[in-house]
């Protein structure tokens, strides 16, 4: 294991803690220190052997301020975790130090009609269900969202299923406001609303630890669950994209993918025909007779359905698609890994297409149909056959040339994946709240280069 770049006496740091808990176990802290970066055999290589010193667990936002004031007072460095599902390392500590695991604090403090407000450790899950009796739901949820927090969701991730409708976590209006504890001489807490959530919406907790979040739900349909298969893959691709462009059908999960994915998801084997490429989807009951029309324009055979009553229990088609998909491929050949590709607006998918003839069997297509910018694109999270670092970047280079956009997995550098360039706003909220450059250290490229 790395030996921490925080040497020092954890018996008496955690004594000053007092009442808050911590956890010293090695073993228990080195599986606190990981997710599921082991996605990517680059990343793997890199951070599995990465552990923090201790685990700190606090239960409300008053510990988490003294938890921030001792790291302040001792510079020990201080990194976030909500559920650890992240895919990137975002939450692996790469200098050790303390682990903030805020799975306890999971209280959801009221929701109303279009909003709710709640803590950061509270899972996706349960924030739904609770909403769901109001007739209400989460706009978007990680395929992982009966582990995720609300907190790492905002912390790390991006979009999922509901971004058909809502675009990414990232667009103006999907994050109401924060509360933060900082880590200044004197840590504070500081609430953010309207555009200045952003400065910490997808910052990997390198500027602000969220205590607090207040988040618009969307009204909740019954959402039935259907597979629907194709015999060519670019027809099950244009499908795809008439589905999310009929606006008069409600849906929240638009997912295809190229056989042979559909081999890999266990559950649906029996149903799945041989050879055929698959479209995962989640549309609202009253859209069942129009979305039977288009179904039967673009020659789909629905080989699946649940009902929405049905739904609520046993396998959920959510969780075959976004990085589940990878999670069902991985688990078939562990040597299998994954893209992630922005693709411009077309609406004959010619890149798509084109990908998919060029690289045949090693990279193999499955797309998330997502509203962004106000139009419907295609999003890729192919599946990659990996032979090395060299080939990959070579395929993520023939992608960029050609108009793609690749949100690098392969990295745990908040500005080289998903974010393209320095933010110079959250930079600057962590030059102000996060002096020392205390939190998720080696995560944020601006603020190396600023300090060097
Ligand atoms: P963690 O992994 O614990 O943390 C994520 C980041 O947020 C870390 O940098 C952490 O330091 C920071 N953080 C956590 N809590 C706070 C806080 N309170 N304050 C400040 N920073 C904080 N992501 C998607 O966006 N969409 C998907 O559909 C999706 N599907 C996935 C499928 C699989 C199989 C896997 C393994 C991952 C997937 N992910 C997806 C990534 C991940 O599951 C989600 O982003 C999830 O919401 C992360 O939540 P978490 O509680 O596990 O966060």
């Amino acid at each position: 294991m790395t030996a921490s770049a925080n040497p020092r006496n954890w018996d008496e740091f955690c004594a000053e803690l007092g009442d808050i808990e911590t956890i010293r176990d090695r073993a228990q802290v080195a599986k606190l220190s990981q997710d599921y970066n082991h996605f990517s055999p680059i990343l793997q290589s890199i951070l599995q052997e990465k552990i923090g010193d201790v685990v700190v667990r606090p239960t409300s936002e008053a510990e988490v301020l003294k938890v921030a004031q001792l790291c302040v007072k001792h510079r020990v460095t201080l990194t976030v975790r909500g559920a650890g599902t992240g895919n990137y390392g975002q939450c692996v500590p790469l200098e050790g130090g303390v682990i903030l695991d805020l799975s306890k604090m999971n209280q959801i403090r009221r929701i109303e009609p279009g909003v709710a407000w709640v803590e950061p450790g509270v899972k996706l899950v349960a924030i739904d269900k609770q909403a769901r009796d109001m007739g209400w739901e989460l706009r978007m949820v990680p395929s992982t969202y009966r582990m995720a927090t609300i907190g790492g969701f905002i912390g790390g991730g991006s979009g999922g299923i509901g971004s058909i409708n809502y675009g990414q976590l990232r667009d103006r209006g999907n994050l109401h406001a924060v509360r933060i504890v900082t880590l200044e001489d004197e840590p504070q807490i500081v609430e953010l609303r309207g555009d200045e959530v952003q400065n910490v919406n997808h910052a990997y907790g390198t500027n602000g630890i969220i205590t607090e979040l207040e988040i618009p739900l969307a009204p909740a349909y019954p959402w039935a669950e259907l597979i629907v298969t194709f015999d060519d893959f670019m027809t099950s691709a244009k499908f795809g994209q008439a589905l999310g462009r009929s606006d008069g059908i409600i849906k929240k999960l638009v997912c295809i993918c190229a056989w042979p994915i559909p081999s890999y998801f266990a559950p649906f084997r029996d149903i799945l025909p041989q050879g055929k490429h698959a479209a995962l989807l989640m549309v609202a009951e009253p859209s069942w007779e129009p979305f039977q029309e288009l179904v039967k324009e673009f020659g789909g055979d629905i080989c699946y359905h649940k009902s929405a009553q049905e739904a609520t229990k046993g396998t959920a088609i959510a969780e075959f698609t976004w990085n589940h998909t990878t999670l069902h491929a991985r688990s078939s050949d562990s040597s299998l890994t994954y893209l992630q590709t922005g693709f411009p607006e077309d609406p004959e998918l010619k890149l798509v297409e084109h990908f998919y003839h060029h690289f045949g069997d090693e990279v193999i297509p499955h797309l998330e149909f997502v509203r962004s910018g106000g139009n419907l694109r295609p999003s890729g999270l192919q599946i990659v056959r990996f032979t090395d670092e060299a080939r990959l970047n070579e395929i993520i280079r023939y992608h960029e040339e050609r108009g793609a956009i690749i949100f690098n997995p392969h990295t745990y550098i908040l500005e080289d994946g998903g974010m393209k360039a320095i933010d110079v706003r959250q930079l600057q909220f962590k030059q102000k709240y996060d002096p020392h450059g205390l939190l998720n250290p080696g995560k944020m490229r601006g603020w190396w280069e600023s300090q060097s």
